[in-house]
């Protein structure tokens, strides 16, 4: 729509440019200027450079703080959180599964690709199999506007949050309605920009990676130990299946998933993989990328032979590591190499369990409970319309 369109033109790198150089030029009216940034496009940038990806990380720190940034966040942290509430949601779905029909499959939400889609071409019929947790993207504008806001004695207009993603659809994910906070009259995330944004602030500002020293990183929501970056095991698209099959395999039925097995059906973009025990499948997931994988997951819902119980679903074929807005190949490179470098970056960050990460445990105890279950559920989870619904919302906000 039109007034989405604007909403994403608001959201660039040249916004961002004006919202510093405002900072620089009136001191009266500055903005706290918080960055975070997401793994997938930590790797694209350092495949682009030649580096690690904590070292890419931790130059991109110099780089943001040295143009006026105030904080750089790790959007790997935020997503620990999307990570425990899907286990949970998983759980809770399937245990209501005889008393309602569409508990399960439970589809994935973090690829707002997916999910426009999803509203606009399938509506009523597909939204209650959709998970409710929200992406790592609005999980970080919810404690960067709610937590960061209240423990810096900030009201949330007062913060300008910036994202870096490896996807120019994440901009139409930060304009949604739902992520708009009516009282202080401001986005959870104020701004998206892509990898490839980055680069051209960069060659903007006449800078490269390489030529930047390494900083140190900020802690408070990121997920680091030392100086290296922690991630999470599975998909490069945030290891959903992986998280949600090993937490549901044990917790519900006492089985420590080490290894997962998975079966490449009609491509490598769509994989499946079971939990048998004597003969019966106890949980049966998939992951589906691509439309053209997503188009015949949705007719074969749409035909009642849907076999899984769980269906980490993504927009773009290989996942987020191959966004749209990641870094482009090189003139001569050639691009599925580069895609290759990428994934083995991202995959060299260690790995942690979301349930071993002590800080966002701290969080849940200390932040969610004193606000009640209630609001800590709008926090952490989020709703999908059908397009009528979507479009007035936007219309309202506008
Ligand atoms: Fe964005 Fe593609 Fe990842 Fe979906 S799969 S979130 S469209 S980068």
């Amino acid at each position: 729509t039109s007034a989405e369109s604007v909403l994403i033109t608001q959201q660039s790198h040249e916004e961002f440019f004006k919202v510093l150089r405002n900072n620089k030029d009136n001191a009266t009216e500055q903005k706290v200027v918080v960055v975070s940034v997401s793994p997938q496009s930590r790797a694209s940038l350092a495949a682009h450079f030649n580096l690690s990806s904590s070292e890419a990380g931790r130059r991109l720190t110099t780089f943001f703080k040295g143009l006026g940034v105030h904080h750089v966040f790790d959007t790997s942290f935020s997503r620990t959180f999307s990570l425990l509430e899907s286990q949970r949601e998983f759980v809770e779905r399937l245990q209501r599964k005889e008393q309602d029909s569409k508990a399960l499959p439970m589809l994935t939400s973090a690829c707002p690709g997916w999910i426009c889609y999803a509203e606009k071409t399938h509506g009523e019929f597909i939204l209650p199999y959709i998970s409710t947790t929200r992406s790592p993207q609005q999980m970080m504008g919810s404690l960067v506007k709610g937590y960061f806001a209240d423990q810096q004695g900030l009201s949330p207009h007062q913060i300008y949050h910036v994202a870096v993603m490896p996807c120019f659809d994440k901009k139409l994910e930060a304009s949604r309605s739902d992520f708009y906070l009516d009282k202080a009259e401001t986005r959870e995330v104020d701004c998206v920009i892509t990898s490839g944004e980055v680069q051209k602030m960069l060659e903007e500002e006449h800078l490269s990676l390489n030529d930047l020293e390494p900083a140190a990183l900020d802690k408070m929501f990121s997920s680091v130990c030392g100086n290296e970056f922690l991630s999470h095991a599975g998909s490069g698209s945030g290891g959903y299946l992986h998280h949600v099959f090993t937490y549901a395999a044990k917790r519900l039925f006492g089985e420590e998933v080490k290894e997962l097995k998975y079966k490449t059906l009609r491509n490598k973009d769509f994989q499946e993989v079971t939990l048998e025990k004597d003969g019966v499948v106890l949980l049966s997931f998939a992951s589906t990328y691509g439309f053209r994988n997503i188009q015949n997951l949705v007719q074969k819902l749409k035909r009642g032979k849907m076999p899984y119980h769980f269906v980490e679903v993504m927009a773009c074929p290989s996942g987020c590591l191959n966004g749209g807005g990641q870094v482009k190949a090189l003139p001569g490179q050639n691009p599925k190499e580069l895609l290759k470098k990428v994934e083995e970056l991202y995959m060299a960050e260690h790995s942690q369990l979301p349930e071993d990460d002590t800080d966002v445990a701290e969080l849940y105890e200390t932040w969610l409970h004193s606000l009640g279950e209630e609001k800590a559920k709008e926090l952490l989870h989020t709703h999908y319309h059908t397009v009528e619904k979507m479009i007035n919302g936007l219309t309202m906000k506008w």
